[in-house]
């Protein structure tokens, strides 16, 4: 089952994908229902509230939440203890929801729908996160016009939300609704069957998703760090312990024009621990499957130099995994390839115009560069003088697991 996090400022028009997303038949799981659900008469929660904050807190039998909420927003402590109470009834109704899903539909797309998911911080418990973007004055408008809102109120709701920066950065995919309805739909409906179905089939298969026929070079793109940050974020979620560093690496983390890859390197203390049946499921589940066969990086110095390869399920982001023992040959490598091609412009300069020439021959994937390596060798050499010029270490170099 794929999950996907949805979320948007209000009047952004999250709403509006989220019943489009329904209609297409994925599953909405709506985090504010479910807060709503939790303390419904008769409820453990609802109980525990009274026994917190008092009567005065129940009309009827039910929550007053206007009364609830003068008490929580004037008193830090009372805020905490009432989450206390509804954070894990929240959890655990939303954990059984998902659970159903998964149980009837594994090949299917669950949406959790979370206004407050960028807020939250909680991008690296879903496969993938959709924000919903519209500018800041067509959200007014539309509050205004359409909701009867006071436009002081719309405004002051806004601020208080993630910005647009913020939103971007914890999202996969920004759907744009500067259009029309019809314009967001559409462009719904295209990542639905281009993106949103075949991820969650190959999840439930485990296999990865076909990459682009040719590759070829494309200018820097100021948003792969953060992608790669969202992509190392969910490995170490479903990792833990197993993750010694984890690192983005190669030329998407210079960055200088690349083939659009994101390579991740993944350390592990040693390779036994990535061929741990374990380990390779909880990967898969996240959505960077095995690839069988490619177990050794093309050496420098004759020596193999063992590898595990992990590709990606998403067919709108092809993802190199590689998995090599800390502070092996290849492991250190990549790292230092990485920073000295940062750190120095004439190195940049001479790998990318290297990658040019290769690339104009061939842009075939099983012709693709890693197997051009010793063509490379004139650059890893330069790399090697620079750390040693520089004093250089992996040490300082590496990210630790999330
Ligand atoms: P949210 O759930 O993010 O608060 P909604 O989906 O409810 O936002 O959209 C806010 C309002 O704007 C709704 O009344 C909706 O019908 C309207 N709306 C959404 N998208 C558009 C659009 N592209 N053009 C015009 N109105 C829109």
């Amino acid at each position: 089952m794929l999950r996907v996090g949805l979320s948007g400022g209000i009047g952004s028009g999250k709403s509006t994908v989220s019943a489009r997303l329904t209609e297409l038949g994925a599953h909405v799981v709506d985090a504010d229902r479910v807060a709503r659900e939790v303390v419904e008469p008769g409820t453990p929660a609802l109980a525990a509230i009274r026994d917190r904050f008092g009567a005065d807190v129940i009309t009827d039998g039910a929550l007053d939440r206007p009364a609830l909420g003068r008490i929580v927003f004037a008193d830090q402590q009372a805020r905490r203890d009432l989450e206390a109470i509804t954070h894990p009834a929240i959890a655990a109704r939303t954990a059984n929801l998902m659970a159903a899903v998964q149980a009837t539909d594994p090949a299917g797309v669950l949406v959790h729908d979370v206004p407050l998911l960028v807020e939250l911080g909680t991008s690296a418990e879903y496969h993938l996160v959709l924000g919903v973007h519209a500018p800041v004055e067509e959200r007014v408008r539309r509050l205004v016009a359409d909701r009867g809102m006071a436009e002081a109120d719309a405004r002051a709701r806004i601020a208080a939300q993630a910005d647009d920066d913020a939103r971007r950065r914890a999202s996969d995919v920004i759907l744009d609704n500067t259009g029309t309805r019809e314009e967001l739909v559409d462009a719904i409906d295209r990542l639905w069957r281009e993106r949103l179905v075949p991820f969650a089939r190959n999840l439930a298969t485990g296999q990865r998703a076909p990459r682009p026929a040719s590759v070829r070079l494309v200018d820097p793109d100021p948003t792969w760090p953060e992608e790669a940050e969202r992509l190392l974020g969910r490995i170490g979620g479903a990792l833990g312990a197993a993750a010694a560093t984890l690192d983005h690496i190669g030329s998407t983390a210079v960055p200088v024009a690349a083939t659009d890859v994101i390579d991740l390197q993944l350390g592990v203390e040693e390779l036994a621990v990535a061929d741990d049946p374990a380990v390779i499921a909880a990967l898969a589940a996240a959505g960077f499957p095995r690839v069988p066969g490619v177990d050794r990086d093309n050496p420098k110095d004759g020596a193999p130099w063992p590898k595990r390869f992990h590709g990606s399920s998403d067919p709108g982001r092809v993802v190199h995994l590689h998995v090599r023992e800390v502070g092996s040959p290849g492991w250190r490598r990549a790292l230092l390839f990485r920073d000295a091609l940062r750190a120095d412009a004439g190195t940049r300069e001479e790998y990318v115009a290297l990658k040019r020439s290769i690339l104009a021959a061939d842009a075939g994937w099983d012709s693709c560069l890693t197997a051009k390596e010793p063509r490379f060798d004139a650059v890893h050499d330069r790399i090697e003088e620079w750390a040693l010029a520089t004093g250089w270490s992996p040490s300082a170099a590496v990210g630790g697991s999330a």
